[in-house]
C-alpha cells in the first residue's frame, strides 16, 4: 500500500516491516529514528507500549491509550492514531454517512480495534454501542476508558445476550482476532439481525472471513477489513510525507491481488 503510495505520488522510499521485541522496541524506535525513518506505523502488540514511549499524543491516540503511528519529528516522537478515522471513514464509504445514524451497533470484542470502533460508530452518528466479549471485565474498562469521549450511549452485553440484542443491532463489528489467518470466526446467529442490517469485519486475512461468508449468503450488507486497513494507512502516509495519498480502486485490486495469493 505505502510503496504504491511512493510510486504514484514520486516520493524516493521504502516501507519495510520490522519486528521488535517488546522490552526492546524504546531501542528499536530511536536506532529507526537515528537512521532517518520519517516515522514507523505500529502493530499488535505494541501500540500501547509506543503511546506510553511517544514525547506527544494527538487527541485521535490519547482517546484509545494506543498509537498506530509514530512521526519521528527533531528527536521527538509523536504519536497519531488513526484506527478509528480509518473505520469510520470505510464505512461511510461503504455503507454511506447515515446508515447507523440513531442506530445500535454490537462490538465483538474489547481491545484497541474495539476502543477505536466505538469512536467511529460514535463519529457516524450511533445511539447506542455495546461491546459484547468472552471477557465482560475488559469490556467494562474499555467503557470506563471512553466515559465521556463519546455521545453515544455505551454499554456492555454479556457473551450470552446476543439473541436478545440482534434483533435491534444494525451493525455487527467483528474487532476480536477471530477469523484471522483460518481461525474460526465467532459463532453468532446472524440470522437473528433485522432486515438491512450489516456486519464488519477488522479482519483482513482472509478478505472474506467466513463471518463476511455467511452475513453475504444471507444477504446482509457486509464490510471487510481492507477497507480499514488502507483509510488508516493513507492516513500515516499523509503524517510522514504531507501528501494525501488516493484510495484508488487500483490500489484495492493490487491489495486483493496480493492478498489472494497473486503477484
Ligand atoms: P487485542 O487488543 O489483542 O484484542 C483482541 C480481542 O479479541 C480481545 O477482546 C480478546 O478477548 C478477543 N479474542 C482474542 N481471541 C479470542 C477468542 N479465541 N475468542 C473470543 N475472543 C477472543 O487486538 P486488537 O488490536 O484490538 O485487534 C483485534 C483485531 O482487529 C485483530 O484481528 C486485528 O488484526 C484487527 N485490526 C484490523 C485493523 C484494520 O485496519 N483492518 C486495524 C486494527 C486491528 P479478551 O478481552 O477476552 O482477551
Amino acid at each position: 500500500m505505502h510503496e504504491f503510495w511512493l510510486h504514484e505520488n514520486g516520493i524516493e522510499g521504502a516501507y519495510v516491516p520490522l519486528p521488535a521485541r517488546p522490552h526492546e522496541l524504546s531501542f528499536a524506535l530511536r536506532g529507526l529514528a537515528a537512521a532517518g525513518f520519517v516515522g514507523v506505523n505500529i502493530t499488535v502488540p505494541h501500540k500501547e507500549s509506543a503511546f506510553a514511549l511517544a514525547d506527544d499524543h494527538d487527541a485521535a491516540s490519547l482517546a484509545v491509550g494506543a498509537a498506530n503511528i509514530l512521526v519521528f519529528d527533531g528527536g521527538r516522537m509523536r504519536a497519531r492514531n488513526s484506527d478509528a478515522g480509518g473505520l469510520k471513514d470505510n464505512l461511510e464509504s461503504e455503507l454511506g454517512p447515515d446508515a447507523i445514524r440513531g442506530e445500535t451497533v454490537v462490538i465483538l470484542g474489547a481491545g484497541g480495534a474495539a476502543r477505536a470502533a466505538i469512536l467511529a460508530c460514535d463519529g457516524l452518528g450511533a445511539r447506542e454501542v455495546y461491546l459484547l466479549n468472552r471477557t465482560p471485565a475488559h469490556s467494562a474498562e474499555a467503557i470506563r476508558f471512553l466515559a465521556g469521549r463519546a455521545s453515544a450511549k455505551l454499554g456492555v452485553l454479556a457473551p450470552d445476550a446476543w439473541a436478545s440484542a440482534a434483533p435491534s443491532t444494525r451493525l455487527l463489528v467483528n474487532a476480536t482476532s477471530l477469523g484471522m489467518n483460518g481461525t474460526i470466526s465467532p459463532a453468532l446467529s446472524l440470522q437473528l439481525l433485522p432486515h438491512g442490517g450489516a456486519v464488519c469485519d477488522l479482519v483482513y486475512n482472509p478478505l472474506k472471513t467466513p463471518l463476511l461468508l455467511r452475513a453475504t449468503e444471507l444477504g446482509l450488507r457486509t464490510v471487510d477489513g481492507l477497507g480499514m486497513l488502507v483509510h488508516q494507512g493513507a492516513a500515516a502516509f499523509e503524517q510522514f510525507f504531507g501528501v494525501k495519498p488516493r484510495v484508488s480502486p487500483a490500489l484495492r485490486t493490487r491489495l486483493e491481488e496480493l492478498l489472494c495469493g497473486g503477484t
